[in-house]
């Protein structure tokens, strides 16, 4: 299928977006049954990851510890004032694969697929592709 990209508003300078929901729709748009789901965050400020989804908290906790990694008030190079956000993003990452199997997204029971936000508000776009295997 072509390259299809979605849009995600973020509400919050720091946020972990539940984007499983977009993503389901995106494979059953696909008609792909089998095969994986590659999944790219094209910004230097906002990754993704997969995570539980069920307590809250986990996210929080996450968010937390990137925060002690990374600081968003440090003493950074980078002008922008962002460099925290750079930084959270190349530990998270900016893509993803996720197997599909019987049309659906393979995932576990506690698992979700998180657009991570670490320098927001903003509108991110996310690329999908569904390959049949
Ligand atoms: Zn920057």
């Amino acid at each position: 299928m072509n390259l299809k990209t979605v849009t995600v508003r973020t509400e919050n300078a720091q946020q972990l977006v539940d984007i499983t929901s977009t993503v389901r729709h995106v494979i059953r748009e696909s008609g792909v049954t089998r095969g994986s789901c590659q999944i790219f965050v094209p910004h230097t400020t906002a990754g993704i990851t997969i995570n539980e989804n069920a307590d809250p908290d986990v996210r929080k906790d996450i968010l937390n510890i990137l925060e002690t990694m990374a600081p968003s008030t440090g003493n950074y190079l980078h002008v922008e004032g962002n460099a925290h956000a750079h930084a959270k993003t190349s530990i998270v990452g900016s893509q993803l694969s996720v197997f599909v199997e019987a049309g659906q997204l393979v995932l576990g029971t506690w698992q979700a697929i998180f657009l991570c936000e670490f320098d927001g508000p903003r509108t991110r776009n996310v690329l999908l592709r569904v390959t049949p295997a």
